[in-house]
């Protein structure tokens, strides 16, 4: 298996020129004096569709051939790489169909069908959503793009700290949050190819710290799907892609608790007016608790994304979730 390299991103970086935007690094100079480091944040929680992911979907799409583009893609999830792949579709002109269980949220599915694709809905507890997706790729001609495990998503994805350090110049740290790894290990790449001190760290929910058992134990660790706000970090393992530049390219990797995201959610809403998701808020908040580690230093935070229902968001802020 070839993994792949800074390259790719400097790639796909070119394919997402004037179709991503290019979001803002800010600075909070209360965080700053809180906790006794220089702090920037990438603020993907402004990207297309609220989330890096749209960077990972538009450079897999970007690549198809002719044939593929003419089948159209295949994408199951019913988060934020559902809509992304509906909004690279429609803005390359193909086909998308989005996989997605019947009960999942009803402004999950208004989302993805307003992007234009088709959505299929399947029973959580009865239906097995990989093998109902090969089916419909293979009987309709589509291509499936996984949310994580592929070289041109994290390739994508990488492209968002690459953007980062390009603007900010040398990081001493870099804390980005960790679900199947694509935004890890792309931010990887690009850390290591444009800042080779910058200590680059993993964030995980503490209910859910397979990622942080696989670094240690060198191979993949699965774990059922882990009880936590983080909704963009339940997932079950790492890929092998993801994985194989994680554990050459990354230092660390740290968890924490859903009540450290509800801190960090309402740091974001009170002192920089921005809607964090909580798994948006990982990177943030395992850096806060990182006392001596970054003290004085500089330190790249990413912020994942910022697709909240409202009610939720309130209730968590408010105590009442
Ligand atoms: C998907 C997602 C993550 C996790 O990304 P991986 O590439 O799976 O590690 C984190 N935050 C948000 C907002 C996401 O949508």
């Amino acid at each position: 298996m070839q993994l792949p390299t800074y390259d790719d991103v400097t790639a796909a970086a070119a394919r997402l020129e004037g179709h991503a935007h290019r979001t803002p690094v800010l600075r909070s100079s209360t965080a700053d004096a809180r906790w006794g480091a220089q702090f920037f944040f990438k603020c993907e929680n402004f990207q297309r569709m609220g989330a890096f992911k749209f960077r990972g979907a538009f450079n897999a799409l970007s690549k198809f051939d002719a044939e593929q583009r003419k089948g159209g893609v295949i994408a199951f999830s019913s988060g934020n790489h559902a809509q992304a792949i509906a909004l690279a579709a429609r803005l390359l002109a193909m086909p998308a169909v989005i996989v997605m269980p019947k009960d999942a949220p009803a402004a999950k599915l208004a989302a993805t069908r307003g992007y234009g694709a088709e959505v299929v809905q399947y029973d959580r507890f009865t239906e097995d959503r990989e093998a109902l997706t090969r089916r419909l790729a293979t009987e309709r001609g589509m291509t499936l793009i996984p949310p994580y495990d592929h070289p041109d998503v994290l390739s994508g994805q990488g492209t968002a700290v690459k953007e980062l350090i390009e603007e900010t110049g040398p990081l001493d740290h870099l804390f980005v949050c960790l679900g199947g790894g694509g935004l890890l290990s792309g931010s990887a790449l690009s850390a290591r190819a444009l800042a080779p001190g910058c200590k680059v760290y993993g964030v995980e929910p503490e209910a859910g710290n397979d990622g942080q058992q696989s670094f240690r134990a060198g191979s993949i660790v699965h774990i059922d799907t882990p009880k936590t706000i983080a909704d963009g970090a339940q997932t079950q393992h790492l890929g092998e892609y993801t994985f194989g530049i994680i554990r050459r390219d990354v230092d660390d990797i740290f968890t924490v608790s859903d009540a450290q995201l509800v801190e960090a959610m309402r740091f974001f809403a009170e002192r920089m007016k921005m809607v964090v998701e909580p798994t948006g808020c990982l990177a943030f908040a395992a850096a806060c608790a990182a006392g001596p580690l970054i003290a004085g230093q500089r330190v790249g935070v990413l912020i994942s994304g910022g697709n909240v229902d409202l009610g939720r968001y309130a209730a968590l802020l408010g105590g009442t979730a």
